[in-house]
């Protein structure tokens, strides 16, 4: 790493630190300097439609022809599925071992209205999200499920059309390029920003007390997801490590979009540091281009771990036994869910309601997950921007050779 970058890093690990003891120590008063967070957080927000329209188009026409696309895609996909049924996995197992639920406190529970109201979430819905009547309220709504799907196949008919095309190409591969210098602009302002958005986050749930005793409650439970998430990040350290060219570097090199990600719990917004970072650290641009924005959007890892593990310990909560049967439809409907869940923050939250569904749970157990949710959003949303990264690293070779 260059010795700017390392600052960078070291800014950023300080900035998070400070965040923590900022925010644990003095409370609300630390409210005062969320407007700092919420200043980085929105102008990276402000990178990611401009970015991904650029990335994907350009990404995709640099494949040169639609077939090859199908694929690169194939491979894309089938690396998401597969990382993803392994994270499910960890966790089933985890939860399985540890059983947290069995001695947990339902004495906290918590309404779960504001989440129950907030959207309907199932297996149509999801599809429908792929498509939107209209773009433009798309990109204004930063819904970018329908405007990755529109930039695939805008960039597949372009690839289709005769000569004439070479100005629009070179449009989309500028506007990729101008972005990314922005991104590494607004990149120096990372350490204050994480600062902010973490210490004002432990602010709002009302300092150190206030989490000492949600961690208390739910203790094994916030350790099981911790622990599964570790598992979960040094596989796909082991996945790096065998099947790409990228080595230890790769990680040091990802940590700032990692750090990013844990404080601003969103990989959506993180995903302009993922690109720039990934680029920086060497992967082929066409894979950066193509892997990262499609992952940040429905690759999470950190996220399809979480809901089996929260499902899990919801049901040995409530004293329900959750047989094979049973474990299989959490497996196959918390990866659904976590690919449903947008990239920001606690969405996973919400489509935990489909894996809640599936198994005959009640809705209102996530009430005793709640509290606590924020601090593990964190974390799992650092997984989630960890297995794009490597993602982008193991597909490179494949798109280097089609
Ligand atoms: N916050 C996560 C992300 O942005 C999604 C979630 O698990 O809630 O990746």
């Amino acid at each position: 790493m260059s010795i700017g970058e390392n600052k960078l890093v070291i800014g950023i690990i300080l900035g998070a630190l400070l965040g923590i003891f900022c925010g644990w120590s003095f409370g609300e008063s630390m409210l005062s300097l969320s407007w700092l967070g919420d200043l980085f957080l929105d102008a990276l927000k402000m990178m990611i439609v401009p970015l991904i329209v650029g990335a994907i188009i350009s990404g995709v026409t640099s494949l040169g022809d639609v077939r090859r696309l199908g694929k690169v895609g194939g491979y894309t996909l089938l690396y998401y599925a597969m990382t993803t049924a392994c994270a499910v996995l960890i966790g089933l197992i985890l939860v399985n071992i540890i059983q947290p639920g069995v001695s947990a406190n339902l004495e906290t529970e918590i309404t779960t209205e504001p989440i129950l109201e907030r959207e309907n979430v199932g297996l149509s819905e999801l599809i429908k999200s792929l498509i939107s009547p209209n773009i433009i309220h798309a990109a204004s709504n930063t819904q970018l499920l329908p405007i990755i799907v529109f930039c695939l196949l805008f960039g597949a008919a372009l690839t289709t059309i005769g000569k004439n095309k070479k100005s629009i190409i070179n449009f989309f591969d500028e506007l990729n390029e101008v972005m990314m210098k922005l991104v590494m602009w607004i990149m120096l302002f990372a350490p204050i920003g994480v600062f902010s958005l973490v210490a004002s986050q432990f602010a709002r749930v009302g300092g150190g007390e206030n989490i000492k005793a949600e961690l208390i409650a739910v203790g094994s439970y916030f350790f099981t997801v911790i622990l599964g998430l570790l598992c979960h990040f040094l596989l796909l350290f082991l996945i790096l490590i065998i099947f790409s060219t990228h080595g230890k570097q790769y990680l040091l090199k990802l940590l700032r979009a990692i750090l990013t990600a844990f404080g601003t719990a969103s990989s959506s917004a993180t995903l302009p540091l993922t690109m720039s970072c990934a680029i920086e650290a060497g992967i082929d641009k066409k894979s950066v281009k193509f892997v990262l924005p499609i992952g940040a959007t429905i690759n999470m890892d950190g996220t399809a771990l979480y809901e089996a593990i929260a499902v899990m310990f919801i049901a040995q909560a409530y004293g329900i036994n959750m047989g094979a049967t049973e474990q299989v439809i959490i497996f196959i409907t918390a990866t659904l869910a976590a690919i449903g869940a947008a990239g920001i923050p606690q969405a996973g939250l919400v489509t935990m309601l489909i894996v809640l569904n599936a198994v005959n749970l009640p809705a209102e157990g996530i009430g005793m997950i709640l509290a606590i949710d924020w601090l593990l959003d964190r974390f799992r949303t650092a997984v989630n921007v960890w297995g794009d990264s490597v993602g982008a690293a193991v597909i490179e070779p494949h798109l280097l050779k089609s």
